[in-house]
């Protein structure tokens, strides 16, 4: 479709350019907006933030009539209406909190046939309960005004879906209502199960789906490993910004609203204009530090993840994460605002041994599911696998290493091969309990002898060794057990399931190293 030339294409790329004041489309936004053009059904599945609503709003101002779009946030329409006011779209809403008079002159426009407006939002419920609403609707569909329909977070139709809205549950109305009127759903996130369950309820017949990629290419990814016993990232991370991203824009996503205090304190005694930002704080805090950061008055904020909705700033260079994400979901949402210009950005994890077992206690918690924190893991301490593929895959997308071009550590930096089977062999022939640090001084050619001869002497820094129990850890080479003493609980190592396979002198475990760092 990208290709071809329908009546319609000019005054697209005209209005693109003149109204939206974009200079090109971004991937599947072009035969998005020609299908729905052409009087197609159609699902749209693009992750956040790729420009899901320049799909509707285009054709919305290239139609006549009007587009009807439903949306269940009445802070997300806001957003929308102020946007498409400072670009002179007019555009007008029907939600819970609009007054009597003006939902009054909005219903009367509707029949209007002069009525100015391109663009009607609503929330959900107005189209389950508002009589009046609908009568107007169908006032307008037989004047042929109504030109399409938009229904913005789809996968909330299904109860299949993770954010299921009963509300919209009765939004097939409008199909069988309107039956003329091409449908576009929207949704950063449904499977195809999902998806055909909103078509069953949206009552439509055959839409054509549409799903952008997962991969942004303009995005560098990095893991760089975390002391747990001397964390010292913040000093990492404050040459980073000050050599690396002097005077560029940034995030910095930590664990808690305590880190947010303390990372940013820290990060502001070594010179680093950065400012906390967190759930506790009051309104008029966060808002006066999300404004500061938009205007370039702050160059990072350090932030747990209550920082994210409305936050649109295109120029943002790096997303370092202090600690990692709860899930690679999370974790692609949160470094996924970086480089929203399309412009070169990076998105740093620093990995931490002890941060899993933190971030384990939130998750049980919250009832998340650690296997969600797992992906995570497997991100991070993953050492040969392309870190796009590993998100591709998470996503259900084919992968193709070439599609990479070395946008990663992995796949850029230089690595070397290390057998790490004297590890498990060391677990498995003491009496004593192994803890981490022990291997980790027993590597380093530290602590009793007969813990050092069983370790050969390649140097390696306490982060690597912890790098390799992790994944050893996760191979199943070694377990973890706990240990409670009065005073703390620690945990140590004892072999795991697949150690026996050891017993079979060719079996070696080899791992791929990569030295990172400020220098790398
Ligand atoms: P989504 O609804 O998919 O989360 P939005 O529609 O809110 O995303 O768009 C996110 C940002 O991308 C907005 O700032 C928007 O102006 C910008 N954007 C959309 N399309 C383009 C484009 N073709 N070129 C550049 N920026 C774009
Ligand atoms: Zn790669």
């Amino acid at each position: 479709y990208e290709n071809d030339d329908f009546s319609w294409s000019t005054e697209l790329e005209q209005n693109l350019k003149d109204v939206f004041q974009l200079s090109k489309f971004r991937p599947l936004q072009l035969k998005a907006i020609n299908l729905s053009m052409s009087g197609k059904d159609l699902f749209l599945v693009m992750p956040t933030g790729r420009g899901k609503s320049l799909c509707y709003q285009l054709p919305a101002v290239c139609s006549e009539g009007f587009t009807l779009v439903v949306t269940p946030l009445v802070s997300l329409m806001e957003d929308q209406l102020m946007y498409l006011k400072s670009i002179d779209v007019e555009a007008v809403s029907l939600n819970a909190s609009s007054s009597k008079e003006h939902a009054k002159m909005v219903l009367a426009e509707l029949t209007d046939s002069k009525a100015p407006f391109k663009l009607l939002y609503v929330t959900p419920e107005k189209i389950a309960k508002s009589k009046l609403l609908m009568s107007r609707l169908e006032k307008a569909y037989n004047a042929g005004r109504l030109s399409r329909i938009a229904v913005d977070e789809v996968h909330c139709c299904s109860q299949w879906g993770h954010d299921f809205r009963p509300d919209y549950k009765l939004l097939g109305i409008l199909k069988r209502q309107f039956p003329k009127v091409p449908l576009l759903g929207l949704t950063a996130t449904a499977t195809g199960s999902v998806l055909k369950d909103c078509q069953k309820i949206l009552c439509v017949p055959e839409p054509i789906t549409l799903t952008a990629s997962f991969n942004r290419t303009n995005l560098y990814y990095e893991v760089r490993l975390k002391d747990s016993n001397s964390d010292d990232s913040v000093s990492d991370i404050s040459a980073l910004i000050k050599e690396r991203y002097k005077d560029q824009s940034g995030i910095v996503y930590v664990f808690s609203q305590k880190d947010a205090e303390t990372v940013s304190a820290d990060l502001q005694k070594k010179g680093v204009n950065a400012s906390p930002y967190h759930a506790n704080m009051n309104p008029e805090d966060k808002s006066q530090v999300h404004r500061k950061w938009a205007t370039n008055k702050i160059q990072v904020v350090v932030a747990t993840v209550a920082f994210g909705m409305g936050i649109d700033k295109a120029d943002v260079r790096f997303v370092i994460h202090h600690t990692i994400s709860k899930s690679i979901e999370n974790y692609y949402q949160e470094s996924g605002r970086a480089g929203r210009d399309d412009k070169p950005a990076d998105c740093i994890v620093y990995f931490g041994f002890n941060d899993i077992f933190r971030i384990s206690t939130m998750v049980v918690m919250e009832n998340v599911g650690q296997q969600k924190l797992l992906t995570m893991v497997d991100y991070c301490q993953n050492v040969d696998r392309c870190r796009r593929s590993v998100i591709a895959v998470h996503f259900d997308e084919v992968w193709d290493d070439e599609g990479c071009n070395e946008m990663c550590d992995v796949c850029r930096l230089p690595s070397f091969m290390l057998n790490v089977v004297q590890i498990v062999e060391l677990a498995g022939s003491l009496d004593e309990k192994l803890t981490p640090l022990k291997v980790t001084e027993a590597w380093m050619g530290k602590g009793p002898a007969k813990r050092r001869k069983m370790i050969q002497t390649t140097t390696l820094s306490r982060l690597e060794v912890e790098a390799i129990i992790t994944s050893l850890l996760l191979q199943g080479y070694l377990s973890e057990d706990f240990s409670f003493t009065p005073y703390t609980t620690y945990f140590y190592l004892k072999l795991g399931g697949k150690a026996p396979l050891l017993k079979n002198q060719s079996h070696s475990i080899t791992m791929k190293m990569r030295r990172t760092g400020l220098d790398a």
